[in-house]
């Protein structure tokens, strides 16, 4: 079959790479330039945090993102494998904490999680002691916390620049820098050129708003930090009444601290109120946040639908995926295999 996926953010970038390791012809456009190497691009998926934490994520989600979450955390280490480089991906699981002040914020935790029985089974709570064999540097200011054991992350600007270059090493065509606003069933328009498909698929995210009026974008500001004096080895989230931040290990004492979540399609620089907000907090889960250097900023959008869930819509010659929110690198495996499924079964 013949496809052309207009997007190449995290959905439309693996869905074409799954159909393209299928044998299927695969043509990708998107208004930007599709290999940014480590650097950024205008996909919300550069900017995320690139957590792929179905559990954790399940105090604040509905089931259905809990189910879609557990089937890419299998799937995700075998798409790795298949990758031709390294995507620092990791599998050593999260530790939520909260402050002594804050512990009821642990029980509330819990008390959310436990309405997906599928995610409760997987927490564990942590006394100090086992705190210090998992995270020597945490144990002075925490006595208590969960851990969940197999949440993953991975870089999401590497996962985006190996997909990019796996694409061309399969012969998949990649037309970059190609505003796409009139799409139709079976075919793409460009520069008074049409293009024909067998299906084409819409991964604009929030690009897709002209043909998805109900679509919103939500604002998300990160913070990159390189931190010598921290060493910490599991992905972290604060539990705070007010301040909740993840705390994302990378390479050689980076960490991402993230993330704010405003409803606003803004996408102008971080606020001071943010950067105080999220720094703050990562002072407060480790002194030695205080010597780092911020490396950069990030702001961008996650593309929503009105009830924050992902919505796969597929009509004769067009499939429209969209609405991926919080959770577009934890939903997209899962994700592309309903879509190719609905694909396949409507030949
Ligand atoms: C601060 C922040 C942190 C996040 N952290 C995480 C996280 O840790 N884990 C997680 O799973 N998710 C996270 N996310 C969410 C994730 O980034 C999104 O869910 C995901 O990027 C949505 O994927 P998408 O492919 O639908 O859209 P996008 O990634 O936004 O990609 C859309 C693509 O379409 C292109 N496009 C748009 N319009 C057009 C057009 N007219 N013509 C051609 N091309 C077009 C764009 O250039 C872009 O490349 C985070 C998001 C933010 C903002």
């Amino acid at each position: 079959m013949n496809y052309g996926i207009v997007g190449a953010g995290i959905m439309g970038r693996l869905l074409a790479w799954q159909l393209a390791k299928r044998g299927d012809s695969v043509t990708l456009f998107d208004r930007d330039k599709i290999d940014h190497g480590n650097d950024n691009g205008l996909a919300a998926a550069y900017t995320a945090a690139g957590m792929l934490t179905p559990i954790s994520e399940a105090e604040s989600t509905e089931a259905e993102i809990t189910t879609l979450g557990l089937r890419s955390l299998q799937l995700w280490p075998e798409i790795v494998k298949q990758l031709p480089q390294d995507v620092d991906f990791h599998q050593r699981g999260s530790i939520i904490l909260a402050h002594s002040n804050d512990r009821p914020e642990l029980l509330n935790f819990r008390n959310h999680v436990a309405r997906t029985p599928a995610a409760i089974e997987r927490v564990t709570q942590l006394d100090s002691q086992q705190i210090t064999e998992l995270e020597p540097e945490l144990a002075k200011h925490f006595n208590d916390a969960n851990f969940i054991p197999g949440e993953s992350w991975l870089s999401s600007q590497a996962c985006m620049s190996v997909l990019a270059k796996d694409l061309q090493n399969m012969g998949a065509t990649l037309i970059e820098q190609a505003q796409i606003d009139n799409i139709e069933s079976g075919q793409v328009e460009h520069q008074n050129q049409t293009y024909k498909f067998d299906c084409v698929i819409d991964c604009r995210g929030i690009g897709a708003k002209p043909d998805l009026p109900t679509l919103r974008g939500v604002r998300g500001e990160v913070v990159l930090l390189h931190a010598p004096e921290v060493n910490i080895r599991h992905l972290v989230r604060l539990m705070h009444p007010r301040y909740r931040i993840y705390i994302v290990p990378r390479a050689n004492h980076h960490y991402v601290i993230g993330a704010t979540q405003i409803e606003s399609s803004d996408t102008s620089n971080i606020t001071v109120r943010s950067a105080l907000e999220l720094l703050s907090a990562a002072y407060s889960v480790h002194p030695g946040f205080g010597e780092a250097n911020i490396m950069h900023t990030r702001v961008n959008c996650r593309p929503a639908l009105p009830d924050n869930l992902p919505k796969i819509t597929h009509d004769s010659g067009l499939m429209r995926i969209n609405g991926l929110f919080r959770h577009g690198f934890l939903l997209a495996p899962a994700l592309a295999e309903k879509a190719i499924h609905l694909l396949t079964n409507a030949k």
